[in-house]
């Protein structure tokens, strides 16, 4: 989740007193590493993925499940083999490595190396989620299990966690009345730290109103009585009828997700891929969506994004336009976890219609210093935030070769895209993150969204693709991609023609507003699949792409299954993950028609989703078949347009 600095968190009143000072050493760091590291070429295009597990404990007799409150030890075990290595100052080539998450009921998994530029490589994907997800697993009892799950149904529930937690509403970090700080990761200072100042900084708790999926049965209005939980007033007044209200940090941080990194050839490309790969966030989050209930009960959406968004949002009431400018220095629009909110690249700039707040100060000192403009902006947006999180023993700092205060402000800013600087002194290059993905039950369906996501990133560069479209219809996509069953009934803005190369733009052309005929609405399955005669579509050209590179018969039925199950996700035939937990609450019999997802359900679903990991069910509105390589068993039936180098 970020930065893990080693010392002794500052609370939030000293912290306020150093947020200048971190800002200003932040700049000053980034300023640095771009003259050092800007001309920097060649490098690789390497990449990785991030999977975020959470660990669930049955109780087969009581029929139960509850989050298993344990990374704190099986962490340790996990690192070991990392950790040795280190101290010996050995380099041992590890299949992966686990980093700690928000919660004591999370752990993240990458792989042990970046993958490289080699397509083989794509076959070792889903090879290296299995292992990882073995190698958790063996660190827990036969009661437990570690799921891929973005938000777990009855989180904040009463006992949702094992062993069992009480809430502090009056002294605790997050004082929720439904999320023990227990639940949060104790092996790191930074997670509570960050609930806290968070919270102290906002002058109240988070609050988050995620509509509820109102049923036959459900009572109207919807309102719950807090005060048997502790409340003071503050849920009551906070929480809006018919939604359901959340009150914590761990609603958003506690729940999962998917990312992939890339690192580019040099920071140009890197810019370029940052904005190209921003228009299709949105696009990726609606067909991944994986997270349609929040503390038991279905929710309206099918995303995790606005929760997580408001968990975190640590803006000031004047900041947030509820109160009159007075003490605050802007106005922000939005949480620090959210949506990105301009491109980067010089192609993107006429996109960019959306006002941003800025630190001017900061600004001028960048381009003062030589950072181009466009570049300047993005930064000196991200640092209109104060610091939430500082160790006493890194407030002085060697601007020249450390770079935590810039990291800092990075990495507590949460976007669907990061742009990242080479870390000082290290062979790593400028890279890009790819953040809105929702998590998937399967290995398989996560290397596929994971494989799909980094071939279209070649297509793009090779064929220099363009999806740019205005930054504010991105955002109207990235409300529209969390709608209930948006990626069948959901409409996105999307650019009409984005084969017509990206490098010459005619002068006036580069300065002139977008035309409104740039773009046009299409879904998920237009997108995808393309429209005959109109539009190209995502898949077709990837397969285009293929048609040109040498491909071993191992890894293009590889590329055939995943691009086969990415069509079919798209297309419909496959349901997303949201709507088939949906579908699975519904159908059960215990359910009420009330949105309410008892224990009994909760337990079933999680041992569904664990026997549909573990592969022992198949379940074809989810899954596909593999396409397998000829002379082995054939378990799919292939049709024409599988067939890559086909037609
Ligand atoms: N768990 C967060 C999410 O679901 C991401 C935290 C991180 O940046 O690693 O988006
Ligand atoms: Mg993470």
């Amino acid at each position: 989740m970020g930065l893990l600095s080693e010392g002794s968190p500052l609370s939030w009143e000293e912290t306020r007193q150093y947020a200048d000072h971190i800002r200003k050493h932040g700049i000053k760091q980034f300023i640095n590493i771009y003259h050092k590291l800007k001309d920097r070429t060649n490098d690789q295009l390497k990449w990785g993925d991030e999977i975020e597990y959470i660990m669930v404990h049955f109780d087969d007799a009581s029929q139960r499940a509850q989050l298993l409150l344990k990374a704190h030890e099986v962490l340790p075990k996990l690192q070991h083999k990392e950790h040795e290595a280190i101290e010996k100052g050995e380099n041992v080539q590890l299949h992966s490595l686990w980093r700690p998450e928000y919660a004591d009921y999370m752990i993240e998994g990458t792989p042990g190396q970046p993958y490289g530029s080699y397509l083989h490589c794509f076959n070792q994907v889903e090879n290296n989620m299995r292992r990882r997800r073995h190698e958790a697993q063996k660190m827990l009892d036969a009661n437990s299990a570690v799921i891929t799950f973005t938000a777990f149904p009855r989180l904040g529930c009463p006992d949702f966690t094992f062993p069992s937690a009480k809430t502090d509403p009056i002294d605790g970090v997050s004082r929720s009345l439904f999320f023990p700080d227990e639940a949060i990761f104790p092996g790191h200072p930074r997670f509570s730290t960050l609930t806290r100042n968070i919270r102290q900084r906002r002058g109240k708790k988070v609050a988050i109103n995620v509509p509820a999926f109102i049923d036959k049965k459900t009572p109207r209005p919807l309102v719950e009585d807090y005060i048997p939980l502790g409340d003071d007033g503050e849920a009551k007044r906070a929480a809006k009828p018919d939604h359901i209200y959340m009150d914590a940090m761990g609603f958003g941080m506690g729940c999962c997700c998917l990312q992939v990194t890339f690192q580019a050839c040099n920071i140009d490309e890197g810019r370029f891929l940052y904005d190209q790969l921003t228009a299709l966030c949105p696009i990726l989050l609606s067909v991944s969506a994986a997270a349609p209930i929040f503390r038991g009960h279905l929710a309206d959406v099918d995303c995790r994004w606005s929760v997580i968004s408001g968990s975190v949002d640590d803006r000031t009431d004047e900041e947030r336009g509820v109160e009159p400018l007075k003490a605050a220095r802007f106005r922000i629009p939005k949480s620090r976890y959210d949506s990105v909110d301009c491109y980067i690249s010089p192609m993107g700039e006429r996109y960019n219609d959306i006002k941003m707040v800025v630190d001017e100060d900061l600004l001028k000192e960048m381009v003062d210093n030589g950072i181009d403009r466009q570049l300047a902006l993005h930064m000196a947006h991200l640092f209109v935030r104060d610091p939430v999180s500082v160790f006493s023993e890194k407030i002085n700092q060697d601007d020249e070769n450390e770079t935590d205060h810039f990291e800092n402000l990075q990495s507590t800013n949460w976007q669907t895209m990061r742009f990242k600087p080479p870390p000082p002194n290290s062979p790593i290059g400028w890279r890009v993150e790819f953040r809105p993905m929702e998590i998937q039950m399967t290995d398989f369906e996560n290397a596929a969204f994971v494989v799909f996501i980094v071939l279209l990133t070649r297509v793009i560069v090779s064929f220099q693709l363009n999806f740019l479209i205005p930054m504010s219809k991105v955002e109207e996509n990235m409300k529209e991609a969390q709608k209930r069953d948006a990626a069948r009934q959901g409409r996105f803005h999307f650019r009409k023609d984005i084969v017509a190369g990206t490098t010459e733009s005619p002068s006036c052309k580069k300065c002139a507003r977008p035309s409104k005929d740039e773009y046009t609405q299409m879904s998920i399955n237009e997108i995808f699949n393309g429209i005959p005669g109109v539009f190209p579509g995502l898949i077709p050209l990837i397969k285009d792409y293929l048609k040109d590179v040498d491909l071993d018969v191992d890894t293009s039925c590889t590329l055939q299954t995943y691009l086969r199950f990415m069509r079919k996700k798209a297309s419909g035939e496959l349901q997303t993950t949201a709507r088939w937990l949906r579908d699975f609450v519904e159908q059960h019999a215990d359910y009420k028609q009330d949105g309410v997802v008892s224990e009994k359900i909760n337990y079933d679903l999680m041992k569904a989703c664990e026997a549909v990991a573990r592969g022992d069910v198949f379940d074809p509105k989810l899954h596909i078949k593999r396409v397998r390589p000829p002379g082995q068993d054939q378990d799919a039936e292939l049709s024409d347009d599988d067939l890559l180098n086909g037609q």
